[in-house]
């Protein structure tokens, strides 16, 4: 496990060049600077799938994907935040679970990279959502209320569901 534990930053377009930390020379997140640098960097934690043909792949990706935040259902990529209040501080962190394929079968590379592409693109914005929450939380005068915490903290999440009915990335096998 600890071999996989690749936590990466978004600077992952490295990766794409094979200079990547690890394993992760070999996910292909196919990340471009402006996706992956337009707004603060999102720490990326791929998790593991395999397969040899398309249906393999998306079979894996059905079974390893992570679950929701509340343990009933397994997506293809999630995007995870937290938000807490210790002694009147603002603490928060967030981390994007996107499929990461080893040796990638050279007929399906392109798919695969298409794939990733959508799928990073649409955890990325939960991400640009998310940063622009805190955003609200650091500039308003009021974020020691708990009143307005609670209602930032719904807005955000309304957000998440909005562009969740807004942009619903296909499985692997639809692309
Ligand atoms: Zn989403």
């Amino acid at each position: 496990m600890i071999a996989f534990l690749c936590i990466l930053t978004s600077s992952l377009l490295l990766a794409d060049s094979g200079r990547g930390m690890n394993g992760a020379s070999r996910c292909y997140l196919p990340l471009a600077p402006s996706l992956s640098r337009a707004f603060h960097p999102a720490k990326i934690r791929p998790y593991k799938v395999r397969g040899r043909t398309v249906s393999e792949i998306a079979r894996s990706i059905k079974t390893r994907g992570p679950y929701d935040h509340q343990g009933r259902f397994r997506y293809s990529g999630y995007y995870r935040w937290f938000v807490s209040f210790g002694g009147g501080m603002l603490k928060y962190r967030s981390y994007v679970e996107l499929p990461c394929l080893h040796r990638i079968p050279p007929g399906i590379r392109l798919r695969w990279r298409r794939y990733l592409y959508v799928l990073a693109r649409h955890e990325l914005n939960h991400h640009s959502l998310f940063m622009a929450g805190i955003g609200e939380f650091q500039q308003s005068p009021n974020s020691t209320s708990n009143g307005y915490r609670q209602r930032t903290l719904a807005s955000m999440r309304a957000r998440d569901r909005e562009w969740d009915a807004l942009d619903v990335v296909p499985p692997f096998d639809k692309f």
